[in-house]
């Protein structure tokens, strides 16, 4: 498995609006920050800082459920990334 753990029965794919970028990802929600665009908020910002701007741009796709789901989806997004093709969709 590429992007969730062996053995995950259940995750979303994702879509991100801002890069385009596609993933699964065992957290489930409506909206993700993305892994490639986004950041995580930052704790240690001094008071004098801006505080940064959080975008939860990865929209939630399409559930998937079972091992054998996953793992399909997993594989072909895998390719995509390392240059695959990917017009499976
Ligand atoms: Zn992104």
């Amino acid at each position: 498995m590429f992007y969730v753990p062996d053995g995950t029965t259940r995750c979303g794919y994702y879509e991100c609006k801002s890069c385009g970028n596609r993933f699964l990802d065992i957290k489930i929600g409506p909206v993700l920050v993305c892994p490639y665009c986004g950041e995580e908020p930052d704790m240690e910002i001094g008071p004098d800082e801006e505080m940064p701007q959080i975008s939860e741009d990865a929209k939630l796709v399409k559930m998937l459920e079972g091992e054998e789901e996953i793992e399909k989806y997993d594989q072909l997004l895998s390719l995509a990334v390392t240059g695959g093709d990917y017009n499976w969709i």
